[in-house]
């Protein structure tokens, strides 16, 4: 049985003519890190309050530990939570911040002592100990409530955007050492972020939402490989994915701007019920090599670097083509100027089509054995999983 578990969970607000979560379905095992990603709005900090026990459950049932816990007091739920705001009190130093909440439980002091020994050292915060929250750094600021949470001894972390607060270089440093953190700690955390680098860098399994709805569940490779829609495709991985209106004939497709390219057989077969789809390709997967030039020739196209961005392990090329502004993503040897125009090919295989009216993705229905393979071992990808057995329904009966 999964440690935490959401069914049909819904959310609607008291005055609100519409749900700002609707019926998300979740397991979560012991020890995994998940993330909840998505716009703004989405409905990512609503959902983990409502397993915190600060929001009710409009509708829907969530069990921790296999207790329903609808309506448990957020005390009696075995969590912790870590906010972006982190709130410590000014007039305690970084001990005491930290041994505050031991106090109110009633934990013996001999045991709040080792304890607080134990999360200043692990989180690095020795020689902080007897200086106050205004003396701090904002990373310091946040390991010491991360620290106020570890202390607590509860198997569940929630976190709310708790990095958002930092500049970016802290950012980064934190969410390491939060990785770290929960691989030495063990306890099943949900971080809810907005910002898809983290959900990807530091989570076991990401959950994106839009609009209240959960779009797709799964590791963050899955979701960066084989998005379920245009939305998830889109979300996931910067620079965004490079989406074209295109129109189908054949094995044919041809861009607004008149460009055209030659789909091999099998994705000729795979778009036969399609007159225009939307073709999506990653920045990487755009070749401007003399081998895949070679390969690909029958698809060579040209355009006009219109700017770059020289990032120092690699280089985006932005120039126009196919009716949209495109970036390509090279490698930091392959330096293109301004003005230049270049010969590039969009890899076939790592093309993805969706339907331009529901925006779902249609390759991933047909995609090579291997993957379905893959996809199949992958089975607590509910919502993927859901609409795979759709897919194979509708080829088998096409
Ligand atoms: P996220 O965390 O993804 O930014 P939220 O969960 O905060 O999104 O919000 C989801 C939706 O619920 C939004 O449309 C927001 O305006 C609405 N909402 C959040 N809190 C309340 C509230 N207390 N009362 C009414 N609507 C709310």
């Amino acid at each position: 049985m999964s440690f935490i578990e959401l069914k049909n969970v819904c959310k609607q607000y008291a005055n609100t003519n519409k749900k700002a979560v609707t019926d998300f379905n979740l397991k979560i095992d012991e020890k995994e890190f998940i993330a909840f990603v998505g716009p703004s709005g989405c409905g990512k900090s609503t959902t983990l309050r409502m397993i915190a026990g600060f929001e009710d459950i409009t509708s829907g049932e969530l069990y921790i530990d296999g207790k329903k816990m609808n309506e448990v007091a957020p005390r009696d739920r075995g969590i912790s939570m870590v906010f972006q705001n982190y709130a410590l009190y000014p007039h305690m130093t970084v001990e005491k911040n930290i041994s505050y909440g031991l106090k109110n439980m009633k934990v013996p002091a001999d045991e709040i002592k080792r304890k607080v020994d134990w999360a200043i050292e692990i989180l690095g915060l020795s020689e902080y100990r007897y200086r106050k929250p205004k003396n701090l750094s904002g990373g310091q600021r946040q390991r010491v409530a991360l620290g106020r949470a570890i202390v607590k001894d509860q198997k569940v972390f929630l976190m709310d955007e708790p990095l958002s607060n930092l500049d970016a270089k802290l950012r980064v440093s934190m969410r390491n050492e939060i990785s770290k953190l929960h691989r030495n700690l063990g306890s099943t955390t949900i971080y809810v972020t907005h910002d898809q680098v983290e959900a990807m860098t530091m989570a076991d399994r990401i959950v994106i939402m839009k609009d209240g709805i959960v779009q797709q569940i799964g590791k963050p490779m899955e979701l960066y490989e084989y998005p379920v829609n245009k939305f998830v495709a889109g979300f996931i991985g910067s620079p965004q994915m490079n989406f074209y209106n295109v129109k189908v004939d054949g094995n044919k497709i041809s861009f607004t701007d008149g460009n055209s390219m030659v789909l091999n057989d099998e994705m000729a077969d795979k778009l036969r019920n399609y007159k225009e789809v939307i073709l999506g390709i990653r920045g990487e997967d755009i070749k401007f090599d003399p081998q895949n030039l070679d390969i690909f020739k029958e698809n060579k196209q040209r355009a006009v670097i219109d700017n770059t961005e020289i990032m120092g392990n690699e280089n985006n090329l932005y120039f126009e083509f196919g009716g949209s502004s495109s970036v390509a993503r090279v490698s930091k040897y392959e330096v293109s100027d301004v003005g230049e125009e270049i010969e590039f090919v969009f890899v076939p295989h790592r093309m993805h089509f969706f339907d331009k009216v529901t925006e779902d993705a249609i390759t991933l229905w047909e995609s090579s054995k291997a993957d379905w393979e893959y996809l199949l071992d992958n089975s607590r990808n509910e919502v993927f999983m859901d609409k795979l057995k759709k897919a194979n329904d509708y080829i088998e009966k096409n």
